[in-house]
């Protein structure tokens, strides 16, 4: 009989999302009076802008008529999109990428997965801490991660972020070969700055690692010269690979799209020990086992970048962060430590000594009916924090500080 992977078993389980919502869930039901305001959701709420339904709409006509029906698309995306992004994300901000160095795709989360087909099995890897669950899953599935102790995995290397260190990751102590490095940080809300950014540049040169830089947030960044795309810093051609997503950017966390930039420079090591270019492996990866993302939602990406896409989208991004404003001065205003929610989505809050996070959860929930996401479910070091989204209306948003406010904890 079939052997299974037993990685699969090593694996916690997804407790952390069907945990809060088993919770959620059962307060309900107890206090069908009371009105639960869900600050825990990692979704967008607001509906695709019009400028992208009436590109779909349009694309979706085509694809009904003979002349312009469409088969099976371009492996690596069609030229309208991949050049919008080359243009309006990249070459914009003084980044020149060849045409075969941007791959589309339907989503940030397969790509962060995925790319490491491309790595050999015993790989060591290192993360931030606390961290997008995913790039640690995906690698413990493959075998890479060691063994879950309970609270952490064995064989991967945690740069701890925490209010102690600004949230700035400590670079590796030993060598690693891969870091995955996500800013704007889900789930810190924080980013890095230009000299922050070179240091894992400098160092993963020096040292011969490759950097999966995440930026699903990038369209959330406010502060000036925070940079929106790790091509910005000098030599990350060679060592890093990007994954973008129209998720948070445009609402498509439903419709799917979003890209992947493997340089030509980036390369790792063979056998042999001769250098092979990651960019060969991941068209070889794509053409072999993904047939594109399908031409309408294609065409309603391509429609972000145009004048009233990106006027639509610039209103919804700011009503989220207006929501963010909310939390994170209402919180502040309290004497809360609070931290993120100015670049990003997402506010993560310092909790006062000697509370978990899952007692946390639980009283928010008990005393103000306020859901958020226990910090520990991130990571070892998300203990003693907690993150709030901005992804519901003002007006929630609005009542959930105020009950805060009154709250004594
Ligand atoms: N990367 C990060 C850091 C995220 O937080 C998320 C979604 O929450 C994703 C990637 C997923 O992006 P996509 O919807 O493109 O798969």
């Amino acid at each position: 009989m079939l052997h299974i992977n037993g990685n699969f078993q090593k694996l916690p389980g997804s407790y952390l999302f069907a945990e809060t919502a088993r919770r959620t869930k059962e307060y309900g039901i107890a206090h069908p009076e009371r009105e639960i305001i869900r600050l825990g959701i990692g979704d967008v709420t607001q509906p695709l802008v019009p400028a992208v339904i009436a590109a779909m709409h349009r694309a979706v006509d085509e694809m009904g008529q003979r002349e312009t029906f469409r088969g099976y698309g371009p492996d690596y995306g069609y030229d309208f999109l991949v050049n919008a992004i080359r243009a309006n994300e990249y070459a914009s901000r003084g980044i020149d990428l060849d045409y075969d160095e941007v791959f589309i795709s339907d989503g940030a989360k397969s790509d962060v997965g995925n790319i490491q087909e491309l790595f050999a099995p015993d790989a060591l890897i290192a993360v931030t801490d606390p961290v997008y669950p995913v790039y640690v899953d995906s690698n413990a599935m493959a075998g890479r991660t060691g063994d879950w102790d309970g609270s952490s995995w064995s064989r991967l290397v945690y740069l701890p972020c925490n209010a102690e260190n600004g949230f700035e990751p400590p670079l590796p102590r030993g060598p690693v070969d891969v870091i995955y490095l996500c800013y704007p940080n889900n789930p810190t809300g924080t980013v890095l700055n230009r000299r922050q950014l070179q240091r894992f540049v400098n160092w993963a040169k020096e040292h011969g690692a490759i950097i999966i830089y995440d930026a699903a947030y990038r369209a959330y960044v406010t502060t000036p010269d925070i940079p929106l795309s790790i091509y910005e810093i000098p030599g990350a051609r060679e060592v890093a690979i990007e994954c973008c997503s129209f998720s948070k950017t445009a609402g498509f966390t439903g419709t799917r799209c979003a890209w992947t930039v493997v340089p030509h420079e980036v390369c790792g090591l063979n056998d042999k020990g001769e250098k092979v270019p990651l960019n060969g492996l991941w068209k070889r990866r794509m053409s072999t086992k993904f047939n594109g993302v399908s031409y309408p939602v294609q065409r309603a990406a391509a429609a972000v970048y145009s004048p009233e896409g990106q006027a639509q989208i610039r209103t919804v991004i700011a009503g989220y962060m207006e929501n963010a404003r909310i939390i994170r001065e209402g919180l502040r205003g309290m004497g809360w430590d609070v931290y993120g929610g100015k670049d990003a989505p997402y506010i993560w809050l310092k909790l006062p000594d000697g509370i978990d996070s899952w007692t946390f959860f639980d009283r928010l929930l008990h005393e103000c009916q306020v859901v958020g996401t226990p910090g520990v479910g991130f990571g070892p070091s998300g203990e003693g924090y907690f993150r709030l989204t901005a992804f519901n209306t003002k007006e929630l948003t609005q009542r959930a500080v105020e009950r805060i406010s009154k709250w004594r904890l």
